[in-house]
């Protein structure tokens, strides 16, 4: 069970607040469409993953929202892999023999 605690909500209606999240969690999981949600939000595989006990938070559209997780490589915020020592760096250094090092391992005198 994973439950999203509001600070502001939190402050304001104190532990009645989140015995009232609680409840409404343990309802929506006992609704037989959450895991009909979970099994068509995880189709896809290594790109987004649907925990087994994610949460579904039903939605007054036709629908629900399905917590996943999602890859991101480091490729994509920038960051790449020293073939020498294997840091996530922001640059490396293209050598003659094709390796590419962090600065680092390159002025240590790698490649
Ligand atoms: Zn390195």
């Amino acid at each position: 069970m994973w439950i999203q605690i509001d600070a502001t909500e939190l402050k304001k209606h104190g532990l009645d607040y989140v015995q009232a999240k609680i409840k409404a969690s343990q309802a929506d999981e006992q609704n037989p469409d959450t895991a009909k949600y979970r099994a068509a939000a995880d189709v896809r595989e290594g790109e987004l993953e649907v925990d087994p006990d994610a949460v579904v938070s039903f939605s007054d559209d036709g629908g629900a929202y399905v917590m996943s997780w999602q890859w991101v490589s480091a490729k994509e915020i920038g960051l790449s892999t020293c073939d020498e020592c294997g840091e996530r760096v922001s640059e490396v250094v293209g050598c003659p023999d094709g390796a590419e090092v962090c600065r680092d391992c390159f002025n240590a005198g790698a490649h």
